[in-house]
């Protein structure tokens, strides 16, 4: 349920509306607009009439919110969330690209990719350090020593830092390290996870799951949010189809439903959406047309000895005639990269 304020509602008025909220025990997130104060209600708001609130003097009408998701919703929060990283906004007027390998293989691989990017202009670093693999046997990850190498390539090329964490009880080593926090596709609807990670002080930057629908995403962003995380990004990389010719079908519909159902930052994943590297660039461009805040790219200096996606990342060649690309595409759309 939602509240909307007068515009000429008084600091008076707007107290005695959050008073009777407390009272019935529901929580008021407050979003001031330019001309309505919005006041979202979460709580069991089923079993309260509309009119509890309408009556009140300096309330203009109270909207039920049919969606299951609500701090999420735009309809609780009517302008775009924007979240800083260090000196990287994203979800504002600026196009955010992260870029770097799938995993962070060595101290040198990790610092030759980042030098790459960081010259072709990417704004934030990517590497996992805990990989979600489907086999055993196949790389795990550094680990620790991944981070620390992250950590590095952050204080030598001043980029912030983004990786996956796999288990609630890594959440607070990966913090400890990494500027945003990633949740892989495969860890979506871990609810354990998204409780952990929306109890830390990262934004978070949630992946798609493989069968995920766009509900589902939303329902799983509205876990970190329930949690105090405000600052969540959705990321649309692909869904399993009847497709196989690429690795997953990248859902375009999904980045302008995503941006109409809810004001959290959009970034398209193009990589693991295609699983080919020469699907990679027309897809980015594809999902910037279609309204996303950012991409997170997969680049590798030798993609051929990748010890992971090697088939999808780009080299940084051409890496860099990508970001060239999307900086006319971004200028054709009145944004910038
Ligand atoms: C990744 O970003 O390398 C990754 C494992 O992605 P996803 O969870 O989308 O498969
Ligand atoms: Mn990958």
């Amino acid at each position: 349920m939602i509240v909307v304020m007068k515009p000429s509602a008084t600091e008076e008025e707007l107290q005695r509306v959050l008073e009777r909220v407390d009272v019935l025990g529901l929580e008021a997130h407050l979003s001031p607009g330019e001309s309505h104060t919005i006041i979202g209600l979460v709580g069991e708001t089923g079993r309260i009439s509309p009119n509890a609130f309408e009556v009140m003097p300096g309330v203009e009408r109270v909207v039920r919110v049919a969606e299951p998701f609500k701090l999420a919703n735009r309809e609780f929060h009517p302008q775009n969330t924007v979240i800083q990283v260090g000196h990287v906004t994203i979800g504002g007027e600026k196009i955010v690209v992260m870029a770097g390998p799938c995993s962070v293989e060595s101290r040198s691989q990790l610092l030759e990719t980042a030098h790459a990017v960081k010259e072709a202009g990417a704004h934030i670093l990517r590497g996992g350090a805990f990989k979600p693999r489907s086999s055993p046997y196949s790389f795990q990850g550094l680990g620790e020593e991944g981070l620390k190498y992250l950590a590095e390539a952050r204080e030598i090329y001043g980029m912030p830092v983004i990786t996956e964490v796999m288990a609630p009880e890594e959440v607070d080593l990966v913090a400890s390290y990494a500027d945003i926090l990633q949740i892989g596709a495969r860890n979506m609807q871990n609810y354990r996870l998204l409780q952990a990670v929306g109890k830390v002080e990262r934004p978070v930057f949630l992946k798609r799951g493989l069968s995920g629908t766009i509900q589902e995403l939303l329902m799983s962003a509205e876990y970190v949010m329930a949690n105090g995380n405000p600052n969540v990004m959705l990321v649309e990389r692909g869904i399993r189809t009847y497709e196989t010719y690429t690795r997953n079908t990248f859902d375009i519909n999904a980045i302008p439903a995503l941006k109409q159902l809810s004001h959290l930052p959009v970034i398209g994943d193009p990589s693991h959406g295609t699983g080919k590297w020469r699907l990679v660039g027309p897809v980015a461009r594809a999902a910037i047309a279609a309204g996303a805040d950012g991409l997170m790219i997969e680049v590798h200096p030798r993609p051929a000895e990748a010890f992971s996606d090697g088939a999808q990342s780009l080299k940084p060649k051409r890496f860099q005639a990508l970001m060239d690309d999307l900086r006319a595409l971004a200028a054709a759309l009145g944004r910038s990269l």
